[in-house]
């Protein structure tokens, strides 16, 4: 598949024949080679929002963009990494206006339990409120912190949502969709019914697919880390939902293509 040039800010050019899927969430830069990983995903015909964890693995996904329009470099601070940079985030300003999307950012108070919660808000609360005052959607993870972040994401006002594999209360989730949030689905469609449940409960017009690349399968206990697990995804929610798998990937492809034209990248 031919690249189209990239634009001035480094956004693909026009493509109007792309009809591959949009892996939501991957992170490019835990692979060892993260460059030949990016080349791998262009050639599979997907495009991917490649998130960051910090300032380093925003920059290493930077490079790794660079001249592959398949990758969009999408600039967070994961809750994990939160307190490096609580207050100083104004330091972030720079990586923040360079990002067409704000990702991965959010609360954890499970598994990143060592991070105080304090510094963990401050942080997602001035990166969700610079993505809502930027008009930048933004990839949110959620653990263990689902209350938090909806009142969070309420009060600084962003609306341009993506919620990254959603594991919390289902009435929380309902509040989501309500305020017309967009789910990422992955590896954990075929382990866990939670997951299928969540899947079934999204509008389809909201639903995107993740890959979380190359964590999430080998975390789950599985061996696979290649963008082939974004059309699994897709046949995964298809059954959970009881939907025809091409209608279904139309309408996955029409969402993220929905986004990336609101975020100026198609
Ligand atoms: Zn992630």
């Amino acid at each position: 598949m031919s690249a189209a040039p990239a634009g001035p800010t480094g956004a693909p050019g026009r493509r109007a024949a792309f009809r591959g899927l949009v892996d939501f969430h991957t992170h490019l830069h835990l692979y060892p080679d993260p460059a030949a990983e990016a080349d791998a995903i262009a050639a599979s015909g997907a495009r991917c929002v490649a998130a960051s964890v910090d300032v380093p693995s925003y920059l290493a996904t930077l490079a790794a963009a660079a001249g592959r329009p398949a990758v969009v470099p999408t600039f967070g601070v994961h809750p994990a990494r939160a307190l490096s940079y609580a207050g100083r985030e104004s330091e972030l300003e720079p990586y923040l206006a360079a990002s067409p999307l704000i990702g991965e950012i959010g609360l954890d108070h499970l598994w990143a339990r060592d991070v105080p919660r304090e510094a963990q808000r401050r942080v997602f609360e001035r990166l969700a409120g610079r993505a809502a005052e930027l008009g930048r959607y933004c990839v949110v993870h959620t653990k263990a912190a689902e209350a938090e972040v909806l009142e969070t994401l309420r009060a600084v006002r962003a609306s341009r949502v993506v919620i990254h594999w959603y594991s919390g209360p289902m009435g929380i989730l309902g509040r989501m969709i309500d305020e017309g949030y967009y789910f990422t689905f992955g590896c954990s469609l075929r382990r866990w019914p939670m997951s299928r449940a969540a899947a079934r409960r999204v509008p389809a017009e909201r639903l995107l697919v993740e890959t979380d690349n190359p964590v999430g399968e080998p975390w789950l206990g599985g061996s696979r880390t290649d963008i082939g697990l974004a059309e699994r995804a897709v046949r995964d929610l298809a059954r959970a939902r009881g939907a025809a798998p091409e209608e279904l990937r139309s309408q996955i492809r029409r969402n993220s293509m929905r986004i990336f034209r609101e975020s100026g990248l198609a």
